[in-house]
């Protein structure tokens, strides 16, 4: 029986971050993967002659991101594209009031500002919040402080209902009042023309990844963890596990003994969320131009608020919106038409008599995808941001969580993925490897 020094259940970026600075550090790794891919969430499709990005797209801030340099080194190409983090302004943003109606300059401005006013009050709020306080609780105590008029008041408050939802895929109030703590964006944020998918390929150079190997059961004792796939068990000093959250809550993934605290508790406060991608292509550009993003107002706006005009990416006239907590959740049975009829009604309200038909529409479906169980884990009412990290905590000395859901300073992110990753190998090897190590004399290998 060959015994592994580290196995990584997982090849998305915090397995494959795990397993190559081990690698690095001399350990014998093996990674196990269910899909016939690596990347996880890191996907990206071409068939339609393209580069897609079906999961993640942005980096949201390059200043000082690990996931910045990576890609730097190896040589990705990267366009400016800011408006990622739901920000109200920043980058040009063509906005519509709740009839249709094009926002002023001077209106646009005022609502911006009326954001950030409450975004100044919301950290001190949330800081004196009790703790099954939502997302919801805190930012109806900040409108109130202000005493504005009803209409007002409204439209602030559908811009938090969609922030929750594009930000954590989640309504805001299943939302914890802590769950968009980390909602700082560093310096600006870039997506890959090339696709983010080059990132997962690099780290996997060299590494042995076993795919299309699911695993169903992780055994572990003193003595290490067996691992149990359709393919056979395998013995290892220790394990990383990486699958997502609802794959970790789910009962086709067995751990034994059951995950103790505080992990468990963690875990049972953390959801998959409902966030769903579409990119629609059109024979070309009926919106308006120079603009970063489309967002509307007011009641027809629940659910189609918001379109990023993708087209300077590859010059093909491209909106993508986001079927987002409720709205993902609702559309998720819905046929391909009925959810591209339910979108343009709404785009034919902005551009009447502009809006023609798409050539090409790509939806993602992320919620029913039995490897990610929905795009990234969201904070329910009475967790803290602590859950993160407690999510990682060693167990028994040979077990270790890692992924997005893990890393407490910008969770559901790449960067969350890969400092996870490198926090599992330096624990193992018992000291801090540098994760620049990543990528750090790569010069020759090729993707
Ligand atoms: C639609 C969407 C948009 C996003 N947008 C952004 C963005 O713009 N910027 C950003 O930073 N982040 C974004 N994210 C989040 C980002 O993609 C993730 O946080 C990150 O990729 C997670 O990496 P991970 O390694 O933790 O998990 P994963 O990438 O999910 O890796 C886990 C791996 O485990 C495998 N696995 C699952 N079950 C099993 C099993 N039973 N046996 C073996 N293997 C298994 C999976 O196939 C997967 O490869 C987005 C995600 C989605 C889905």
């Amino acid at each position: 029986m060959t015994v592994i020094d580290t196995l990584v259940v997982g090849a998305g970026v915090a397995g494959l971050s795990a397993a190559r600075l081990l690698g690095r550090a001399g350990r014998s790794v093996v990674v196990l993967e269910a899909r016939d891919r690596v990347g996880g969430r890191v996907h990206t499709d071409r068939s339609r002659g393209l580069a897609t990005d079906l999961g993640a797209s942005w980096i949201h801030g390059i200043r000082d991101s690990p996931v910045a340099a990576a890609a730097e080194a190896f040589g990705m190409r990267t366009l400016e594209f800011t408006v990622g983090g739901y920000q109200p302004d920043g980058r040009p943003i063509r906005s519509f009031d709740p009839s249709g109606r094009r926002l002023t300059d001077a209106a646009a401005r005022r609502f911006a500002d009326d954001i950030h006013a409450l975004d100044a009050l919301l950290p001190t709020i949330v800081a004196t919040s009790a703790p099954a306080a939502t997302y919801r609780d805190v930012t109806e105590a900040a409108l109130a402080a202000q005493g504005w008029d009803a209409e007002r008041t409204q439209r602030a408050r559908e811009y938090f209902e969609h922030r929750s939802e594009e930000q954590y895929g989640a309504w805001i109030e299943d939302l914890a009042a802590h769950g968009l703590d980390d909602d700082v964006i560093e310096g600006d944020e870039v997506v890959f023309p090339d696709g983010y998918d080059r990132l997962a390929a690099r780290l996997a150079v060299g590494l042995d990844v076993r795919l299309e190997h699911v695993v169903a059961t992780a055994r572990w004792s003193d003595a290490g963890v067996v691992v149990g796939t359709g393919r056979g068990e395998f013995h290892a000093r220790r394990a990383v596990i990486t699958v997502p959250v609802g794959v970790l809550q789910s009962t086709d993934f067995v751990i034994d003994p059951p995950l103790p605290q505080p992990v468990a508790g963690a875990l049972g406060r953390l959801r998959m969320n409902a966030f769903e991608k579409i990119f629609l292509r059109f024979p070309h550009r009926f919106w308006d131009e120079g603009v970063y993003a489309i967002r509307q107002q007011g009641a027809e706006a629940r659910w189609w608020h918001s379109w990023y005009d993708l087209t300077p990416l590859h010059g093909a006239p491209t909106l993508l919106t986001f079927a987002a907590g409720p709205a993902a959740v609702h559309t998720r049975a819905w046929s391909q038409k009925r959810v591209v009829d339910s979108i343009l009604t709404q785009l034919r309200r902005l551009y009447p008599d502009r809006v023609v038909e798409p050539t090409d529409v790509h939806r993602t479906h992320w919620q029913d995808d039995p490897f990610a169980r929905g795009s990234y884990a969201y904070m329910i009412p009475g967790s803290t941001t602590a859950d993160h990290d407690d999510l990682a905590t060693p167990i028994g000395g040979v077990l270790h969580l890692a992924g997005e859901a893990t890393w407490t300073d910008d969770p559901a992110t790449v960067t969350a993925a890969m400092l996870s990753g490198h926090r599992a190998a330096s624990r193992i090897v018992g000291s801090d490897i540098p994760i620049s190590m990543l990528w750090a004399d790569d010069g020759g290998e090729t993707s």
